[in-house]
């Protein structure tokens, strides 16, 4: 845990108790500070007096000696209107921050530590954590958290040394005033989360925040493959001493890293000229496209901290993956069993569709608007698909006459006959792939849950099938 003193003899409210509103209230009762706890949900206050806090209503107390406010990154602040508590903090002069912001004070008086802040709509999760694996094997002191894993205060406290690796929402942009990344990595913008941020300009505006503290000598690291992010790329430019670095996983970029033909080029150093540095085939856990983009940041992040071109390649090689974003879960034979249960809608599933050739396609559950309508290009590279959940008859129906499928209803009914159907095709690279261009909620907990569910059936299959050659 790092503590936070920035509040010591001081009372901060914390509202919004899910994992960094936990992690915040003990970093700040850590570092002396007297903390009032809360959350409207039942459930996450329990959880939070699990954790050993003491709760206090903010809706009903006097709010006159509160110095700050520590808002949960998924608590309204602007849009559609901001929560009633963001209004009480305003009126008492209280700053309303959120966990970044705390880390940002409690590393402070730590010297030679350094941020790495990843952002973007797609591929946060899948950078940050190849980052922080390339920095690990190049020998690197680091922690890897925020947005994904563990919150940022859960995190190991700071040492000369140490470098953070950090994914960020815009949400959790938002309420930063002074956190610096010494390396900030910005990957892609396209509509989302509008509902949060009023429009497309409030929500790139939010992610640009992630550049905004940056100092002469700071490293830029933009995607500008969408018109949102060159925008965003021509702005940073403009500042006088940044290191911007522009990737593309679609044209060759002048003094940037960029992925063309299935290599990874490098054209940081103006005086060596273009370095092909990698088959990007060499990484089997970033199959595709948007894994091209991953990766180029990823390398472009660690080259600008003094990572070695070769460190950097060894690492994006031996990256494991993510579980449940393209994971391969199991082989038989000829067999892949693929788990990209995260893929919770059409233009997800799209990335993983457009990998394979021969696919056993296991969608369905909550489909969002439009289903698999958008899909079309790739229903050619499906051979047979099985459909489950609420939703299977509608996806169904937008498959048609034009591919093979069966109202499989449950994912452990579509594993077995995908396994089969793709053991008896004869194909020679068969995938199995769960990308269900759906949400779980009507028959999961979450993707997670689904995904885990998926690798277990398949890894019963694979014992079964194991156990029967061998009697
Ligand atoms: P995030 O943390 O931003 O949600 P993840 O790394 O968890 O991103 O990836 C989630 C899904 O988004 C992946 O399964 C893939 O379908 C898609 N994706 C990943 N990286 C990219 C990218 N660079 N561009 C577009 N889509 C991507």
């Amino acid at each position: 845990m790092i503590p936070v003193t920035a509040y010591r003899g001081r009372r901060v409210a914390v509202f919004g108790l899910g994992r960094t509103g936990i992690a915040a209230a003990r970093a700040l009762l850590a570092g002396g500070a007297s903390v009032s706890a809360w959350d409207d949900n039942e459930a996450s206050r329990e959880a939070a007096i699990a954790a050993g806090l003491e709760l206090d209503d903010l809706n009903r107390r006097d709010w006159g000696d509160i110095a700050a406010l520590v808002l949960s990154p998924g608590i309204p602040l602007t849009h559609p209107a901001p929560h009633r508590l963001v209004g009480l903090a305003r009126a008492v002069g209280a700053p309303v921050i959120g966990d970044m912001e705390l880390f940002a004070s409690a590393i402070a008086d730590t010297p030679d530590v350094t941020v790495v802040g990843i952002t973007g709509t797609n591929g946060k999760s899948t950078t940050t954590a190849l980052i922080g694996h390339i920095l690990k094997s190049a020998g690197r002191d680091v922690r890897v958290g925020g947005n994904i894993g563990e919150a940022v205060l859960g995190l190991q406290p700071p040492r000369p040394g140490a470098i953070y690796v950090l994914e960020l929402s815009s949400y959790q942009l938002d309420l930063i005033e002074s956190l610096r990344c010494q390396v900030a990595v910005f990957l892609n913008l396209t509509p989302d989360h509008i509902d949060r941020h009023g429009d497309m300009a409030g929500y790139l505006a939010a992610k640009e925040r992630i550049f905004a503290n940056q100092q002469a000598g700071d490293t830029a690291v933009i995607g500008v493959d969408d018109e949102y992010t060159s925008g965003v790329c021509a702005r940073q430019k403009a500042r006088t001493g940044l290191n911007v670095i522009p990737v593309s996983s679609q044209r060759l970029v002048s003094f940037g890293v960029y992925a063309l033909a299935g290599r990874l080029h490098d054209d940081l150093e103006k005086k060596s000229g273009v370095k092909t540095v990698m088959e990007l085939a060499r990484a089997a856990a970033l199959p595709g496209a948007h894994n091209a983009q991953n990766a180029a940041a990823a390398y472009a992040a660690v080259r600008a901290l003094g990572v070695s071109v070769s460190d950097a390649v060894a690492g994006i090689t031996s990256f494991p993956g993510l579980p449940h974003r393209q994971e391969r879960v199991g082989e038989a034979g000829s067999l892949l069993f693929v788990n990209d249960s995260k893929a919770t809608n059409a233009e997800a599933a799209a990335q993983a569709l457009g990998c394979y050739h021969d696919i056993f396609w296991i969608a369905g559950g909550q489909a969002k608007a439009g289903g698999i309508e958008s899909l079309k290009a790739y229903f050619r590279r499906i051979r047979k698909a099985y459909l489950i959940g609420q939703d299977a008859g509608m996806l169904a129906t937008q498959l048609g006459a034009s591919v093979p499928h069966v109202i499989a209803g449950t994912l452990d009914q579509a594993v077995k006959l995908a396994a089969m159907d793709a053991a008896d095709s004869g194909l020679r690279k068969p995938v199995i792939l769960l990308s269900p261009a759906c949400a779980s909620f009507d028959q999961f907990k979450s993707y997670e849950h689904r995904g885990d569910t998926f690798r277990q059936l398949v890894t019963d299959l694979l014992a079964r099938a194991t156990k029967g050659d061998a009697a």
